[in-house]
């Protein structure tokens, strides 16, 4: 008899969720995925089935709750109008910050959620909106357990040299302020496959460019991470959609002391205003939409982004050894010919050789796109943060 898994992962004004059935040996399938946007504002409820057919689309009445818990509850009742009585029996999350005690997945006990609590300064905006659907679906789901997922769990083998920021040594140990890393579910769903796709490369040296919406890469040592772009919170590193990447810390000071910009307006800045939309003079935080436009902007958007990938996969080479592997994924990663073969024609020195009409192809498969004796293998593999989290936690339980 097959198993029910619940995946959730909710932000501040989403809830996005996946529901698994178990197969046997094999990964489990998806039955149906969703989400809950526009929380708080106008909440709308979308799903797609197993077939990937639109199932719902629906905004929310006027007068019903905007919040969490209606949204959860909504979902919920959607689905079990279509399991024909069949229990969840494991939910697992995402959670962003596992600080550094937490570098496996954890099942949740009223200790894991005080622990989770310990950690919201690390990630104010974050970690509240992934507490609380595991203490409301502790009322829906009674029965079901419920595991944790971290996106930082899987940079902690980072050695401390990569780890820390040159600040005085307390400050890590007492503070906690260091670089954890992040989209570490999306690392560790790549590190999953490779060992199947390129043993070479599972097992040597490989540079990971996790490259969406959001942007980081990783450098992986035996399928283990060993560096990571981003640090502290996900401000750093690449510049992403609209956030900054990393910026000499003087410019904060700056902008504070001449500019008198306070904390709240820096942080627009720096996480909403920068980035692929800031570069771009505010044309788009989208890829597509800059590869569309004609303005000279969007173009110094693109080159600009593609650059800094080129020096980070230098700087995480260099911290690894050497490069036997580079693998695009995600959104931009997966998608976008160009902007891999630009960041691929800048590494030419490293040993990157790209096959152009391999790299054009239009695929949701894992494939290669270097030539067969190009020194450093290149793959696009698509990510699987969702299928991580559920194997996670079936494992777990
Ligand atoms: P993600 O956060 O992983 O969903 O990735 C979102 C980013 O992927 C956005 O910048 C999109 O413009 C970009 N993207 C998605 N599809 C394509 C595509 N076909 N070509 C170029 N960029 C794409």
């Amino acid at each position: 008899m097959s198993d029910l898994v619940l995946v959730i992962n909710a932000g501040s004004s989403s809830i996005k969720f996946s529901l698994f059935e178990t197969a046997g040996a094999a990964d489990p399938q998806v039955l149906f995925k969703g989400q809950m946007e526009g929380l708080y504002v106008e909440p709308k409820f979308t799903a797609k089935d197993a077939a990937d057919q639109k199932v719902a689309d629906e905004v929310l009445p006027a007068d019903v709750p905007k919040n969490h818990d209606h949204a959860l509850r909504h979902m919920l009742a959607w689905l079990e109008q279509r399991l024909g009585g069949r229990e969840i029996k494991v939910v697992g999350h995402r959670v962003v910050h596992g600080g550094t005690q937490y570098s496996k997945p954890e099942l949740v006990t009223p200790a894991l959620i005080a622990g989770l609590e310990a950690l919201i300064p690390l990630a104010p905006l974050h970690e509240p909106h992934n507490i609380a659907p595991i203490k409301i679906l502790q009322d829906i789901l009674p029965n079901a357990a419920q595991v944790t997922c971290f996106d930082t769990a899987f940079h902690t083998t980072q050695p401390e040299l990569n780890q820390l920021f040159a600040l005085p040594y307390e400050f890590a140990q007492k503070e906690g302020i260091r670089r954890y890393g992040f989209h570490g579910l999306s690392y560790e769903y790549i590190a999953s496959v490779l060992p199947q796709i390129d043993t070479r490369a599972a097992e040597g040296r490989t540079v990971v460019a996790h490259l969406g919406n959001g942007s980081s890469m990783s450098a992986l040592l035996g399928c283990e991470c060993q560096a990571t772009t981003m640090g502290f919170t996900a401000l750093e590193g690449l510049p992403m959609g609209t956030r900054c990447g990393s910026i000499d810390g003087g410019v904060l000071l700056h902008l504070m002391n001449h500019l008198k910009m306070d904390a709240k307006q820096i942080e627009t800045l720096l996480y909403k205003e920068s980035g692929l939309l800031g570069l771009s003079g505010g044309i788009s935080s989208d890829m597509r939409a800059l590869q569309a436009s004609d303005e000279p902007l969007a173009k110094f958007a693109i080159d600009y982004f593609a650059r800094r990938i080129v020096r980070e996969t230098a700087s995480l080479a260099a911290a690894i050894g050497g490069l036997d592997c580079l693998v695009f994924t995600a959104g931009i990663g997966e998608n976008d010919a160009l902007t891999r073969a630009l960041v691929c024609h800048q590494l030419r020195w490293l040993g990157v050789e790209i096959d152009e009409a391999a790299n054009a192809v239009r695929s949701g498969e894992p494939r290669r796109i270097s030539l067969a004796d190009s020194k450093v293998a290149v793959y696009v593999i698509p990510t699987n943060e969702e299928l991580m989290i559920a194997r996670q936690a079936l494992a777990t339980i």
